[in-house]
């Protein structure tokens, strides 16, 4: 049996971090977080560019999430951001209403 480790074995985080893992993990320790918090700040980007969140672009950056779990999570807190943003262009409108 041949015990060399094949480049196959080792894969990249999924994280994008560049660092290698084993053929049974995902991630390194803890990056899986980072993974999550990327997708949100890339959510972020999305209304920073004027486009809106929605339960579909959600649903689209969950699949980027190797784990129910963790996508549970990405999507918990993905609806908090989109109502964060829903709450401050309502905060956003009355003060243009209270400056018409
Ligand atoms: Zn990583």
């Amino acid at each position: 049996m041949n015990a060399k480790i094949t480049a196959a074995e080792a894969k990249n985080c999924l994280c994008g971090c560049g660092q290698t893992v084993s053929a049974k993990a995902s991630y390194r320790s803890g990056h899986d977080a980072a993974h999550c918090s990327m997708l949100l700040q890339g959510l972020v980007n999305e209304v920073a560019d004027g486009r809106p969140i929605t339960k579909a672009l959600i649903a689209q950056e969950a699949k980027n999430l190797p784990s129910a779990p963790l996508q549970a999570k990405f999507r918990n807190a993905a609806e908090r951001l989109m109502a964060k943003v829903a709450a401050d262009e309502a905060k956003a409108v009355k003060k243009m209403e209270a400056n018409a």
